[in-house]
């Protein structure tokens, strides 16, 4: 879910909006705006951590501000500023100062310390707000943005992305409370001491933001080309580790080595190119400092040397000159650092932007599923590909088997993820027991189903957690009985681990067969009112098959299921029989029928029995 406010808070937030579809989005507003809305619920550590920022930042000027009073003693003795408050004895002045300064160094260093601890943590809670919101908004995600997308690319933006704004808090944040409180501080010891001199140095820092704000939009273009090559390096490490069988297989590591060095290369080039002008920045606003504080040596100089400032003041003002003008350096790497997470929270914040396209319906109340299913003149086209169906009208009764034949790329898989709504149709509609399914939660709507996928995925962990996936609550003995039914419970027991068993990565470390089992397991454990199978036994052997099947059939008894398959002799005994040929059903009833319709059917049934045609 993503992140929800109160209506309080979205109407004194002047941030947020509802796009057209009524998702709450943030809309016109930079990520910088919206990481502060992110930062909002956290006000008092926000507050805590500034008050210790700013308070690090005090303590850390005085000490040269005691050291002027130091040189007023060392030259003016018992008539120094600490004599006059009554500290006759200079060497009791010169403790007093370096106890002062010791207790200052001391309250500095906690306060850095505390600073330090709450801007950082704060930097991890918005991080992990960040993080799970923008995960959460891509689960609900259509499917059509995921094709779209790489698995490397979004785990950049989720990953590195996100993690890259921690930068912002710890140092962005603090170096920029840094430069506020020691420019106001110091500045006004300058206009204290000496207003003339003050005004001098502070002739470079209408130079010193316009180079800043120069800078600052050459880098943001600059850091938004970086984190774009780092997507496209990301996604081709991601593809790569995953496609790792099939780039061993064909021996292409050197060609897959050498497209790596390729994006890597462009990566690199794009940060050093960042890097160039990040790094001049500094230096120019170094050479703006030195100005000043050429002003501050010869003019306080001169003024001393008139007696119009007193030694100790002008040793304040030159050491001060450093601390008044050093800041603007830390502006400039805080802007650097801004520039460089905002390029990241841009990403972060399209993903969290982005549209969600199928959208829940409102009836949510668990109904008792009988499993009546109706496609009614359905049209549908993947975003990118051609036309699948054209008024496509397909009828199932409660309880029904129902087998889905056609050659390959006809439109099987696509009807059935049309069923589960991973897509909608243009036009036409899907009705769950005379319900339309866009009026069902998602969660409802797919609940009903149990569904073993054509690319069968298993998660890293072990096979009790694979079969038991997405069901609550689920005995030992339902395991069992699943796995039986499925055929690989002797399998399982065989195994060292037995159902403790790790399967590894997708699975990696069972045979395809195997594999397939698991997820039949996994789709009949919690006996949803419809069973779909596309292709489910498509890797395992014909006796196997026989025994699945025959297991399936007891559950069938009360069960809406679909079988598509391209072996017939496994939706040899449904009840009813769609022949699809490119989107359309070109034929249906049962298989006697079928055979003696003489058809399509009948052809591709003779070509599996090895019937002469
Ligand atoms: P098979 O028997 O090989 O599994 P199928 O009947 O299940 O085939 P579908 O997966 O439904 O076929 O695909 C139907 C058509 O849609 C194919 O031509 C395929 O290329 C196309 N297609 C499938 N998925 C997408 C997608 N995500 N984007 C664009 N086109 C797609
Ligand atoms: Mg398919």
């Amino acid at each position: 879910m993503t992140k929800s406010f109160s209506n309080d808070e979205i109407d004194n937030n002047f941030l947020w909006g509802y796009n057209k579809n009524g998702f709450c989005v943030i809309t016109n507003f930079s990520s910088f705006q919206r990481l502060f809305v992110y930062m909002k619920p956290y006000r008092l550590k926000i507050v805590m951590a500034t008050l210790c920022a700013i308070l690090q930042n005090v303590f850390d000027v005085f000490p040269e501000v005691l050291i002027g009073i130091t040189i007023d003693v060392l030259v003016n003795k018992q008539n120094s500023f600490l004599g006059n408050w009554g500290i006759v004895n200079v060497i009791s002045q010169l403790c007093v100062l370096a106890g002062l300064i010791f207790v200052i160094w001391c309250f500095q260093a906690l306060f850095e310390y505390l600073s330090d601890v709450l801007w950082r943590n704060l930097a991890q809670i918005v991080q992990h707000d960040l993080r799970i919101d923008a995960y959460s908004h891509m689960q609900q995600l259509e499917m059509a943005y995921f094709e779209d997308k790489n698995t490397g690319e979004l785990l950049t933006v989720l990953n590195e992305d996100v993690n890259q704004l921690e930068i912002f808090f710890d140092k962005g944040i603090t170096d920029f409370i840094y430069f506020v409180v020691s420019v106001s501080l110091v500045g006004y010891i300058f206009f204290y001491l000496s207003p003339l001199i003050a005004l001098c140095v502070f002739l470079p820092v209408p130079i010193i933001f316009l180079v800043a704000y120069v800078f600052q939009n050459r880098l943001g273009q600059l850091y938004a080309h970086v984190r774009e090559k780092a997507g496209i390096l990301g996604a081709r490490l991601g593809n790569n580790l995953i496609g790792i069988s099939t780039i061993k297989s064909y021996a292409m590591e050197d060609y897959e080595l050498d497209r790596l060095r390729k994006d890597s290369n462009e990566y690199k080039n794009a940060y050093e190119r960042s890097i160039g002008t990040s790094a001049a920045f500094i230096p120019i606003i170094r050479m703006t400092i030195a100005f000043g504080f050429v002003i501050t040596i010869i003019l306080g100089g001169w003024y001393a040397l008139k007696g119009k400032l007193a030694i100790g003041s002008y040793s304040v003002l030159v050491s001060m000159t450093q601390r008044l003008l050093w800041p603007f350096i830390y502006l400039a790497k805080s802007m650097d650092v801004y520039k460089r997470s905002m390029a990241c929270a841009d990403r972060v914040f399209a993903v969290l932007d982005t549209p969600i396209g199928i959208k829940d319906g409102a009836v949510a109340a668990s109904v008792d599923v009988k499993g009546k299913i109706e496609f009614k003149d359905i049209s549908f086209a993947y975003p990118s590909g051609v036309q699948i169906f054209d008024n496509l009208s397909i009828s199932v009764e409660p309880g029904q088997t129902v087998g889905v034949v056609g050659s390959t790329g006809s439109g099987k898989t696509t009807l059935i993820k049309l069923l589960l709504r991973f897509y909608d149709p243009e036009q036409g509609s899907i009705l769950l027991d005379g319900i339309y399914t866009k009026d069902l939660t998602l969660r409802l709507l797919r609940q009903a189903f149990g569904f073993v996928s054509q690319d069968v995925f298993l998660f890293k962990g072990t096979i009790r957690e694979n079969i038991a996936y997405g069901t609550d609550n689920i005995t030992d003995e339902q395991i069992e009985y699943a796995a039986r039914m499925a055929e690989i419970h002797d399998f399982i027991i065989n195994l060292p681990d037995g159902y403790e068993t790790i399967v590894g990565e997708r699975g990696q470390k069972l045979s395809g067969g195997q594999r397939q089992r698991i997820s039949i397991a996994r789709a009949i454990v919690n006996k949803p009112p419809i069973l779909i199978f596309d292709e489910a036994t498509s890797s395992v052997d014909n006796e196997t098959e026989l025994s699945i099947q025959r297991s399936l059939e007891k559950i069938a008894k009360n069960h809406t299921v679909f079988v598509i398959a391209h072996r017939l002799s496994t939706i040899r005994h449904a009840d009813n029989i769609f022949v699809l040929h490119k989107g359309v059903v070109v034929e249906n009833g049962k298989h006697d029928d079928l055979v003696s319709l003489n058809g399509v059917y009948a052809k591709l049934w003779r070509v599996q029995t090895g019937e002469k045609q």
